[in-house]
Protein backbone atom coordinates (compact mmCIF):
# COMPACT_ATOMS: atom_id res chain seq x y z
CA UNK A 1 0.00 0.00 0.00
CA UNK A 2 2.89 2.43 1.07
CA UNK A 3 4.91 1.61 -2.20
CA UNK A 4 1.67 2.38 -4.71
CA UNK A 5 1.24 5.86 -2.58
CA UNK A 6 4.87 6.58 -3.16
CA UNK A 7 4.60 5.63 -6.82
CA UNK A 8 1.59 8.29 -6.72
CA UNK A 9 3.78 11.15 -4.66
CA UNK A 10 6.32 10.57 -7.68
CA UNK A 11 3.98 11.15 -10.56
CA UNK A 12 2.33 14.11 -8.36
CA UNK A 13 5.84 15.72 -7.75
CA UNK A 14 6.55 14.96 -11.37
CA UNK A 15 3.06 16.27 -13.39
CA UNK A 16 0.57 18.12 -11.01
CA UNK A 17 0.07 21.98 -10.47
CA UNK A 18 -1.64 21.96 -7.40
CA UNK A 19 -3.82 24.98 -6.47
CA UNK A 20 -2.52 27.76 -4.77
CA UNK A 21 0.64 25.71 -3.85
CA UNK A 22 4.15 27.10 -5.02
CA UNK A 23 5.83 24.97 -7.44
CA UNK A 24 8.82 24.97 -4.16
CA UNK A 25 6.36 24.16 -1.61
CA UNK A 26 4.93 21.03 -3.87
CA UNK A 27 8.10 19.68 -3.80
CA UNK A 28 8.48 20.03 -0.48
CA UNK A 29 5.12 19.03 0.84
CA UNK A 30 3.53 15.80 1.80
CA UNK A 31 -0.33 15.84 0.79
CA UNK A 32 -2.97 13.58 2.12
CA UNK A 33 -3.56 10.29 0.28
CA UNK A 34 -7.42 9.85 0.42
CA UNK A 35 -8.79 7.14 -0.73
CA UNK A 36 -12.45 7.20 0.29
CA UNK A 37 -14.62 9.69 1.94
CA UNK A 38 -17.76 8.66 4.11
CA UNK A 39 -20.59 11.07 5.87
CA UNK A 40 -17.64 13.52 8.01
CA UNK A 41 -14.70 11.34 7.56
CA UNK A 42 -11.89 11.06 5.10
CA UNK A 43 -9.97 7.63 4.41
CA UNK A 44 -6.11 7.49 3.59
CA UNK A 45 -4.60 4.76 2.03
CA UNK A 46 -3.57 3.19 5.32
CA UNK A 47 -7.49 3.13 6.22
CA UNK A 48 -6.88 5.93 8.74
CA UNK A 49 -9.82 8.48 9.52
CA UNK A 50 -9.71 12.24 9.60
CA UNK A 51 -12.77 14.56 10.26
CA UNK A 52 -12.97 16.66 7.24
CA UNK A 53 -13.03 19.78 8.72
CA UNK A 54 -13.50 22.35 5.67
CA UNK A 55 -15.95 20.15 4.22
CA UNK A 56 -14.32 19.46 0.52
CA UNK A 57 -13.86 23.25 0.25
CA UNK A 58 -17.15 24.60 1.76
CA UNK A 59 -19.19 22.10 -0.63
CA UNK A 60 -19.63 19.24 1.75
CA UNK A 61 -23.19 20.50 3.32
CA UNK A 62 -24.72 16.59 3.47
CA UNK A 63 -21.45 14.69 4.48
CA UNK A 64 -19.40 12.77 1.79
CA UNK A 65 -21.02 10.48 -0.14
CA UNK A 66 -25.06 10.67 0.96
CA UNK A 67 -26.64 7.51 -0.50
CA UNK A 68 -29.06 9.13 -1.97
CA UNK A 69 -27.35 11.42 -3.99
CA UNK A 70 -24.55 8.24 -4.82
CA UNK A 71 -28.28 7.08 -6.52
CA UNK A 72 -29.68 10.15 -7.92
CA UNK A 73 -25.95 10.32 -9.80
CA UNK A 74 -26.62 6.80 -11.14
CA UNK A 75 -29.87 6.76 -11.92
CA UNK A 76 -29.60 10.23 -13.92
CA UNK A 77 -26.15 8.45 -16.30
CA UNK A 78 -28.75 5.84 -17.39
CA UNK A 79 -31.21 8.36 -18.78
CA UNK A 80 -28.56 11.01 -20.33
CA UNK A 81 -25.37 12.39 -18.77
CA UNK A 82 -25.10 15.56 -21.39
CA UNK A 83 -26.82 17.38 -23.67
CA UNK A 84 -26.05 21.24 -24.78
CA UNK A 85 -29.14 23.36 -23.89
CA UNK A 86 -28.75 25.50 -26.83
CA UNK A 87 -32.45 24.56 -28.40
CA UNK A 88 -32.60 21.28 -25.91
CA UNK A 89 -33.80 21.13 -22.70
CA UNK A 90 -34.01 18.02 -20.12
CA UNK A 91 -35.87 17.49 -17.42
CA UNK A 92 -33.75 17.82 -14.71
CA UNK A 93 -32.63 21.42 -15.19
CA UNK A 94 -36.19 22.17 -15.50
CA UNK A 95 -37.39 20.66 -12.21
CA UNK A 96 -34.63 22.43 -10.51
CA UNK A 97 -35.16 26.12 -11.89
CA UNK A 98 -38.70 25.64 -10.50
CA UNK A 99 -37.14 23.75 -7.35
CA UNK A 100 -35.05 26.64 -6.74
CA UNK A 101 -37.09 29.25 -7.54
CA UNK A 102 -39.55 27.97 -5.30
CA UNK A 103 -36.94 28.53 -2.52
CA UNK A 104 -35.17 31.77 -3.58
CA UNK A 105 -35.10 34.75 -1.54
CA UNK A 106 -38.41 36.74 -2.38
CA UNK A 107 -38.67 38.17 -6.39
CA UNK A 108 -35.73 35.79 -7.76
CA UNK A 109 -37.32 33.69 -10.09
CA UNK A 110 -34.96 33.30 -13.23
CA UNK A 111 -32.12 30.66 -13.11
CA UNK A 112 -29.25 30.58 -15.21
CA UNK A 113 -26.99 27.85 -14.80
CA UNK A 114 -22.98 27.40 -15.48
CA UNK A 115 -20.65 25.07 -13.62
CA UNK A 116 -18.56 26.72 -10.86
CA UNK A 117 -18.78 29.50 -8.23
CA UNK A 118 -16.81 31.85 -10.21
CA UNK A 119 -18.54 31.19 -13.54
CA UNK A 120 -21.75 32.03 -11.28
CA UNK A 121 -20.53 35.42 -10.14
CA UNK A 122 -19.13 36.20 -14.16
CA UNK A 123 -22.89 35.66 -15.03
CA UNK A 124 -24.18 37.87 -12.23
CA UNK A 125 -21.66 40.83 -13.04
CA UNK A 126 -22.59 40.27 -16.61
CA UNK A 127 -25.94 40.55 -16.46
CA UNK A 128 -26.20 43.80 -14.25
CA UNK A 129 -23.20 45.24 -16.66
CA UNK A 130 -25.40 44.31 -19.98
CA UNK A 131 -28.98 45.11 -18.60
CA UNK A 132 -27.64 49.15 -18.05
CA UNK A 133 -25.78 49.06 -21.60
CA UNK A 134 -29.64 48.44 -22.92
CA UNK A 135 -31.72 49.79 -21.18
CA UNK A 136 -30.67 53.74 -20.82
CA UNK A 137 -27.95 53.80 -18.30
CA UNK A 138 -24.97 52.70 -20.56
CA UNK A 139 -22.33 55.09 -18.36
CA UNK A 140 -23.31 52.18 -14.97
CA UNK A 141 -19.81 50.38 -16.07
CA UNK A 142 -18.31 49.42 -12.86
CA UNK A 143 -19.46 47.54 -10.02
CA UNK A 144 -18.69 48.65 -5.93
CA UNK A 145 -17.31 45.95 -3.82
CA UNK A 146 -16.26 44.89 -0.23
CA UNK A 147 -12.40 45.09 0.62
CA UNK A 148 -12.13 41.39 2.15
CA UNK A 149 -14.63 39.81 -0.74
CA UNK A 150 -13.72 36.51 -2.07
CA UNK A 151 -15.52 35.73 -5.15
CA UNK A 152 -13.78 33.03 -6.88
CA UNK A 153 -10.24 33.05 -9.21
CA UNK A 154 -11.68 34.20 -12.90
CA UNK A 155 -10.26 37.70 -14.08
CA UNK A 156 -13.93 39.04 -13.59
CA UNK A 157 -14.48 37.49 -9.91
CA UNK A 158 -11.02 38.72 -9.12
CA UNK A 159 -11.89 41.92 -10.14
CA UNK A 160 -14.92 42.55 -7.46
CA UNK A 161 -12.94 40.38 -4.91
CA UNK A 162 -9.42 41.46 -2.20
CA UNK A 163 -6.37 42.36 -3.73
CA UNK A 164 -4.66 40.64 -1.51
CA UNK A 165 -2.90 37.26 -1.70
CA UNK A 166 -5.25 36.12 -4.24
CA UNK A 167 -5.50 38.84 -6.82
CA UNK A 168 -3.10 41.67 -6.57
CA UNK A 169 -0.89 40.70 -9.25
CA UNK A 170 -3.35 40.40 -11.37
CA UNK A 171 -5.26 44.42 -10.53
CA UNK A 172 -3.62 45.58 -14.34
CA UNK A 173 -6.26 43.27 -15.86
CA UNK A 174 -8.87 44.31 -14.13
CA UNK A 175 -12.20 46.39 -15.37
CA UNK A 176 -9.94 49.95 -15.51
CA UNK A 177 -7.37 48.64 -14.74
CA UNK A 178 -8.47 48.67 -10.94
CA UNK A 179 -9.97 46.54 -8.17
CA UNK A 180 -13.56 47.41 -7.55
CA UNK A 181 -13.19 47.69 -3.95
CA UNK A 182 -10.18 50.17 -4.38
CA UNK A 183 -10.56 53.28 -2.16
CA UNK A 184 -12.91 51.76 0.70
CA UNK A 185 -11.71 51.40 4.14
CA UNK A 186 -10.89 47.72 5.36
CA UNK A 187 -12.65 46.51 8.87
CA UNK A 188 -9.14 44.66 10.31
CA UNK A 189 -11.42 42.01 11.82
CA UNK A 190 -15.00 41.06 12.13
CA UNK A 191 -15.29 42.40 15.44
CA UNK A 192 -13.89 46.04 14.36
CA UNK A 193 -17.49 47.84 14.64
CA UNK A 194 -15.80 51.15 13.63
CA UNK A 195 -14.28 49.68 10.69
CA UNK A 196 -17.27 47.56 9.32
CA UNK A 197 -19.33 51.35 10.42
CA UNK A 198 -16.45 52.86 8.08
CA UNK A 199 -16.92 50.54 5.20
CA UNK A 200 -20.39 50.67 4.63
CA UNK A 201 -20.76 54.20 5.45
CA UNK A 202 -18.47 54.75 2.87
CA UNK A 203 -20.13 52.08 0.39
CA UNK A 204 -23.12 53.96 1.15
CA UNK A 205 -21.35 57.56 0.06
CA UNK A 206 -19.82 55.91 -2.88
CA UNK A 207 -23.69 54.66 -4.06
CA UNK A 208 -24.83 58.27 -3.73
CA UNK A 209 -22.06 59.93 -5.33
CA UNK A 210 -21.91 58.02 -8.79
CA UNK A 211 -25.04 56.40 -8.85
CA UNK A 212 -24.91 57.20 -12.95
CA UNK A 213 -21.53 54.80 -12.78
CA UNK A 214 -22.57 51.93 -10.56
CA UNK A 215 -23.92 48.48 -12.47
CA UNK A 216 -24.46 46.93 -8.83
CA UNK A 217 -23.12 46.34 -5.82
CA UNK A 218 -21.66 42.81 -5.11
CA UNK A 219 -21.06 41.28 -1.41
CA UNK A 220 -20.76 38.13 0.44
CA UNK A 221 -23.68 38.17 2.44
CA UNK A 222 -23.13 38.00 6.52
CA UNK A 223 -19.51 36.07 5.98
CA UNK A 224 -16.84 36.55 3.95
CA UNK A 225 -15.25 33.53 3.51
CA UNK A 226 -12.06 33.27 2.80
CA UNK A 227 -11.23 37.09 4.42
CA UNK A 228 -11.33 34.31 7.26
CA UNK A 229 -14.76 33.78 7.94
CA UNK A 230 -15.23 37.26 8.93
CA UNK A 231 -18.67 38.14 10.19
CA UNK A 232 -20.48 41.24 9.76
CA UNK A 233 -24.47 42.64 11.18
CA UNK A 234 -27.11 41.91 9.04
CA UNK A 235 -28.01 45.44 9.50
CA UNK A 236 -25.61 46.49 7.11
CA UNK A 237 -27.07 44.50 4.30
CA UNK A 238 -30.61 45.74 5.19
CA UNK A 239 -29.15 49.61 4.67
CA UNK A 240 -26.99 48.74 1.44
CA UNK A 241 -30.36 47.16 0.29
CA UNK A 242 -32.42 50.53 1.25
CA UNK A 243 -29.84 52.58 -0.88
CA UNK A 244 -29.30 50.34 -3.61
CA UNK A 245 -33.08 50.66 -3.88
CA UNK A 246 -33.08 54.45 -3.36
CA UNK A 247 -30.32 54.57 -6.10
CA UNK A 248 -32.30 52.09 -8.44
CA UNK A 249 -28.80 50.04 -9.09
CA UNK A 250 -28.47 46.08 -8.52
CA UNK A 251 -27.66 44.07 -5.37
CA UNK A 252 -25.88 41.04 -6.04
CA UNK A 253 -25.20 38.04 -3.15
CA UNK A 254 -22.52 36.09 -3.56
CA UNK A 255 -23.99 32.68 -2.12
CA UNK A 256 -21.82 30.25 -3.25
CA UNK A 257 -20.16 29.65 0.10
CA UNK A 258 -23.35 30.68 2.51
CA UNK A 259 -26.33 29.26 0.61
CA UNK A 260 -28.01 25.83 1.24
CA UNK A 261 -27.70 26.81 4.79
CA UNK A 262 -24.04 26.69 6.13
CA UNK A 263 -25.26 30.38 8.03
CA UNK A 264 -28.31 28.59 9.62
CA UNK A 265 -30.80 30.16 7.36
CA UNK A 266 -31.01 28.38 3.40
CA UNK A 267 -30.17 31.61 2.55
CA UNK A 268 -27.61 34.29 4.31
CA UNK A 269 -29.76 37.11 2.35
CA UNK A 270 -33.07 36.22 3.61
CA UNK A 271 -31.62 35.08 7.15
CA UNK A 272 -30.25 39.24 6.81
CA UNK A 273 -33.96 39.96 6.02
CA UNK A 274 -32.93 40.97 2.43
CA UNK A 275 -33.67 39.97 -0.97
CA UNK A 276 -30.98 40.86 -3.57
CA UNK A 277 -31.60 41.36 -7.52
CA UNK A 278 -29.32 38.44 -8.32
CA UNK A 279 -27.68 35.58 -6.47
CA UNK A 280 -24.58 33.39 -7.19
CA UNK A 281 -25.21 29.84 -5.67
CA UNK A 282 -23.11 26.74 -5.97
CA UNK A 283 -20.50 25.21 -3.42
CA UNK A 284 -23.42 23.48 -1.32
CA UNK A 285 -25.90 22.94 -4.36
CA UNK A 286 -23.44 20.45 -5.70
CA UNK A 287 -24.09 18.34 -2.77
CA UNK A 288 -20.07 18.20 -2.55
CA UNK A 289 -20.58 15.72 -6.25
CA UNK A 290 -19.91 17.29 -9.19
CA UNK A 291 -19.40 21.66 -10.09
CA UNK A 292 -22.85 22.78 -10.99
CA UNK A 293 -24.17 26.29 -9.80
CA UNK A 294 -26.68 28.93 -10.85
CA UNK A 295 -27.40 32.32 -11.19
CA UNK A 296 -30.64 33.71 -10.29
CA UNK A 297 -32.25 36.80 -11.36
CA UNK A 298 -35.73 39.10 -10.72
CA UNK A 299 -37.99 39.01 -13.25
CA UNK A 300 -36.42 42.91 -13.83
CA UNK A 301 -33.05 41.79 -15.18
CA UNK A 302 -34.79 39.20 -17.30
CA UNK A 303 -37.32 41.98 -19.09
CA UNK A 304 -34.11 43.68 -19.50
CA UNK A 305 -32.80 41.18 -22.12
CA UNK A 306 -35.77 41.23 -24.40
CA UNK A 307 -36.30 42.22 -28.01
CA UNK A 308 -34.07 40.96 -30.91
CA UNK A 309 -30.75 38.53 -31.19
CA UNK A 310 -28.49 41.20 -30.41
CA UNK A 311 -29.88 42.26 -27.00
CA UNK A 312 -29.28 38.36 -25.65
CA UNK A 313 -27.15 37.53 -22.71
CA UNK A 314 -24.16 36.42 -24.85
CA UNK A 315 -23.09 33.90 -22.21
CA UNK A 316 -23.39 30.01 -21.94
CA UNK A 317 -20.56 27.60 -21.02
CA UNK A 318 -20.60 23.95 -22.75
CA UNK A 319 -21.54 22.47 -19.18
CA UNK A 320 -24.65 24.78 -18.65
CA UNK A 321 -27.45 22.74 -16.57
CA UNK A 322 -25.64 19.45 -17.07
CA UNK A 323 -28.04 16.56 -16.49
CA UNK A 324 -25.51 15.27 -13.98
CA UNK A 325 -24.85 18.22 -11.67
CA UNK A 326 -28.71 19.16 -12.38
CA UNK A 327 -30.09 15.33 -10.81
CA UNK A 328 -27.79 15.78 -8.02
CA UNK A 329 -28.94 19.42 -6.89
CA UNK A 330 -32.23 18.52 -7.21
CA UNK A 331 -31.73 15.56 -4.45
CA UNK A 332 -29.40 18.33 -2.82
CA UNK A 333 -33.17 19.96 -2.07
CA UNK A 334 -35.35 16.83 -1.71
CA UNK A 335 -32.49 15.67 1.17
CA UNK A 336 -32.75 18.90 2.73
CA UNK A 337 -36.65 18.70 2.88
CA UNK A 338 -37.05 14.95 4.15
CA UNK A 339 -34.76 15.24 6.42
CA UNK A 340 -35.15 18.67 7.56
CA UNK A 341 -31.37 19.57 7.49
CA UNK A 342 -31.64 23.05 8.30
CA UNK A 343 -33.91 22.53 11.08
CA UNK A 344 -31.71 19.72 12.80
CA UNK A 345 -28.46 21.73 12.00
CA UNK A 346 -29.75 24.15 14.70
CA UNK A 347 -28.73 22.11 17.54
CA UNK A 348 -25.47 21.53 16.01
CA UNK A 349 -25.07 24.98 15.23
CA UNK A 350 -25.60 25.81 18.60
CA UNK A 351 -23.19 23.16 19.42
CA UNK A 352 -20.31 24.36 17.54
CA UNK A 353 -20.96 28.07 18.22
CA UNK A 354 -20.34 26.15 22.45
CA UNK A 355 -17.18 24.82 21.57
CA UNK A 356 -15.76 27.84 19.64
CA UNK A 357 -16.71 29.92 22.78
CA UNK A 358 -14.29 27.74 24.46
CA UNK A 359 -12.08 27.77 22.15
CA UNK A 360 -11.81 31.25 23.34
CA UNK A 361 -10.33 30.59 26.57
CA UNK A 362 -7.33 28.80 24.93
CA UNK A 363 -4.54 31.37 25.84
CA UNK A 364 -2.89 33.01 22.77
CA UNK A 365 -6.79 32.94 20.77
CA UNK A 366 -7.48 36.51 19.35
CA UNK A 367 -10.95 36.24 19.29
CA UNK A 368 -13.60 33.22 18.10
CA UNK A 369 -17.18 33.64 16.30
CA UNK A 370 -19.61 31.65 14.67
CA UNK A 371 -22.64 31.61 12.43
CA UNK A 372 -25.22 28.49 11.64
CA UNK A 373 -22.73 25.76 10.73
CA UNK A 374 -19.14 27.96 10.26
CA UNK A 375 -17.07 28.80 13.40
CA UNK A 376 -13.51 30.18 13.13
CA UNK A 377 -10.96 31.62 15.31
CA UNK A 378 -8.11 34.30 14.56
CA UNK A 379 -4.73 33.42 16.06
CA UNK A 380 -3.16 35.59 15.12
CA UNK A 381 -2.85 39.57 12.90
CA UNK A 382 -0.54 37.99 9.49
CA UNK A 383 -3.87 37.51 6.98
CA UNK A 384 -3.72 34.50 4.81
CA UNK A 385 -0.16 34.36 4.33
CA UNK A 386 0.17 34.02 8.31
CA UNK A 387 1.35 30.47 9.56
CA UNK A 388 -0.25 29.92 12.72
CA UNK A 389 -3.17 28.35 11.39
CA UNK A 390 -0.75 26.27 9.15
CA UNK A 391 0.89 25.04 12.81
CA UNK A 392 -2.63 23.83 14.08
CA UNK A 393 -3.02 21.93 10.59
CA UNK A 394 0.02 19.66 11.57
CA UNK A 395 -1.45 18.95 14.60
CA UNK A 396 -4.79 18.52 13.96
CA UNK A 397 -3.75 15.65 11.10
CA UNK A 398 -1.53 13.92 14.31
CA UNK A 399 -5.41 14.00 15.82
CA UNK A 400 -7.31 12.98 13.36
CA UNK A 401 -8.82 15.67 11.45
CA UNK A 402 -7.95 17.44 7.93
CA UNK A 403 -8.21 21.99 8.62
CA UNK A 404 -7.23 24.24 5.96
CA UNK A 405 -6.41 27.08 7.70
CA UNK A 406 -6.72 30.86 5.94
CA UNK A 407 -3.26 31.66 7.12
CA UNK A 408 -3.78 32.76 10.68
CA UNK A 409 -7.71 32.28 11.60
CA UNK A 410 -8.90 28.58 11.45
CA UNK A 411 -12.31 27.60 10.77
CA UNK A 412 -14.71 24.33 10.87
CA UNK A 413 -17.18 23.96 8.39
CA UNK A 414 -18.80 20.70 9.20
CA UNK A 415 -21.38 18.87 7.22
CA UNK A 416 -24.77 20.16 8.19
CA UNK A 417 -25.78 16.76 9.07
CA UNK A 418 -22.50 15.57 11.50
CA UNK A 419 -23.53 13.83 14.37
CA UNK A 420 -23.39 15.34 17.36
CA UNK A 421 -20.56 12.69 18.29
CA UNK A 422 -18.42 13.46 15.44
CA UNK A 423 -18.87 17.44 16.23
CA UNK A 424 -17.82 16.63 19.49
CA UNK A 425 -14.89 14.64 18.74
CA UNK A 426 -13.72 17.58 15.86
CA UNK A 427 -14.10 20.26 18.56
CA UNK A 428 -11.80 18.45 20.89
CA UNK A 429 -9.51 17.91 17.99
CA UNK A 430 -9.55 21.56 17.27
CA UNK A 431 -9.25 22.84 21.15
CA UNK A 432 -6.31 20.41 21.28
CA UNK A 433 -4.74 21.58 18.06
CA UNK A 434 -5.18 24.70 19.00
CA UNK A 435 -3.94 24.83 22.28
CA UNK A 436 -0.88 22.99 21.36
CA UNK A 437 0.48 24.85 18.39
CA UNK A 438 0.07 28.62 20.78
CA UNK A 439 2.02 26.32 23.20
CA UNK A 440 4.88 25.67 20.75
CA UNK A 441 4.61 29.80 19.27
CA UNK A 442 4.96 31.05 22.76
CA UNK A 443 7.86 28.17 23.88
CA UNK A 444 9.36 29.66 20.51
CA UNK A 445 8.80 33.43 21.06
CA UNK A 446 10.49 33.06 24.49
CA UNK A 447 13.82 31.92 23.62
C1 LIG B 1 -15.66 29.50 -3.38
C2 LIG B 1 -16.29 30.79 -3.66
C3 LIG B 1 -16.39 31.28 -4.97
C4 LIG B 1 -15.75 30.58 -6.14
O1 LIG B 1 -16.29 29.33 -6.38
P1 LIG B 1 -15.47 28.28 -7.29
O2 LIG B 1 -16.42 27.15 -7.45
O3 LIG B 1 -14.24 27.93 -6.51
O4 LIG B 1 -15.15 28.96 -8.56
C5 LIG B 1 -17.08 32.45 -5.18
N1 LIG B 1 -17.63 33.12 -4.16
C6 LIG B 1 -17.56 32.70 -2.89
C7 LIG B 1 -18.22 33.47 -1.81
C8 LIG B 1 -16.88 31.51 -2.60
O5 LIG B 1 -16.76 31.10 -1.33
Amino acid sequence: MSDARDDLLTIDRRHLWRPYTSSEDHQTQTPLFIERAEGPYLYGAGGERYLDGSGAWWCNNLGHGHPRLRDALTRQAQDIMHCSMAGTVHPSAVLLAQELVDIAPPGLTRVFYSDNGSTSVEVALKMAFQYWQQNGRPGRTRFLALPGGYHGDTIGAMSVGDVGAFNGIFAPLFPGGRPAAEGLPDPTHADDEAGWDALFGALEAALRATPDEIAGVIVEPLIQGAAGMRTYPARYLQRLREVTREVDTFLICDEVFTGLGRTGTLWASTGAGIAPDLLCTAKGLSGGALPFSATLATERVFDGFRGDKTRALMHGHTFYGNPLGAAVAREVLAIYRDEQILERSQARGAQLAAGFARLAEVPGVLRTRSLGMVAAADLGAGGYLGKLGWAVHDEARTRGAQLRPLGDTIYVVPPLNIAESALDDLLAIVQASVAAALREQRVRDHV
